[in-house]
């Protein structure tokens, strides 16, 4: 029997996106990149001029907010679109501005509140992967399999610095090496669901790995490896 329900956690760029939406589609199952949803928070509080330090604004928005995370229904290389209100979001989100305040604000225990409520409302049918930081330590505790995933931080920038490069962004390996720090130990040290291997889960170093192999290695903890 698969596991129903596959949590991956990691820091920044430790691969979980790119594993979970690929063996979302190999098992046919539903992918939630639930960094997705803090980064839309982010980003319409950015966009209405919502100060990031207001906490009390900033929970009052991520509860009224409606996100919807749907299938692709643009063929431009999204692995899903994002929509805040009925309004397409989906590459709003990765702005390097939304990078430097998504941190502050996925701390606010309200925010977290939110968020989770809807992350087990989307998981409660099964046959999902649900990717994050806190996923199989406090949003689904019972899932079947957890994975964590990490790299060192210099194979991880340089994989987010390529991924930036072939935007046309204009940014230096320092740059996002630097804001990668900042954001894991915000993310590694908050009051609140801090990032942490979750209590059972398989962990997989990926520096050094390619995406082909680490999938390899996932599929054979799932018992889905091919024979
Ligand atoms: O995974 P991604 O880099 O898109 O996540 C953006 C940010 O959202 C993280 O740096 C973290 O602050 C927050 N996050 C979180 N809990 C999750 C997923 C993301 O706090 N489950």
């Amino acid at each position: 029997m698969l596991p129903s329900t596959i949590t991956i956690d990691g820091p920044v760029a430790s691969g979980k996106s790119t594993i979970g939406y690929l063996l979302a589609q190999r098992l046919g199952y539903l992918y939630l990149d639930t960094g997705a949803m803090y980064r839309a928070v982010t980003w319409v509080a950015l966009s209405r001029g919502v100060p990031v330090e207001g906490e009390a604004a900033i929970t009052a928005l991520a509860e009224e907010l409606h996100i919807d995370i749907t299938l692709p229904t643009v063929d431009d290389g999204r692995q899903y679109t994002v929509l805040t209100d009925g309004e397409d979001v989906t590459w709003d989100i990765r702005r390097p501005e939304v990078d430097a305040n998504v941190s502050v604000i996925s701390a606010y225990p309200g925010v977290r509140r939110a968020m989770v409520a809807h992350q087990r409302r989307i998981a409660a049918a099964g046959r999902v992967i649900m990717v994050g930081r806190d996923i199989g330590s406090v949003v689904l505790p019972d899932a079947d399999l957890k994975l964590y995933l990490d790299a060192t931080p210099q194979e991880r920038a340089r994989r987010r610095w390529l991924e930036r490069q072939a935007r046309g962004e204009s940014v230096t390996y320092e740059e996002v090496l630097a804001m990668m720090l900042r954001r894991d130990e915000i993310d590694s040290h908050r009051a609140v669901s801090p990032l942490r291997v979750p209590d059972g889960a398989v962990v997989i170093d990926t520096t050094g790995l390619t995406v082909e192999e680490v999938l390899a290695r996932v599929l054979e903890h799932i018992g889905a490896a091919d024979p």
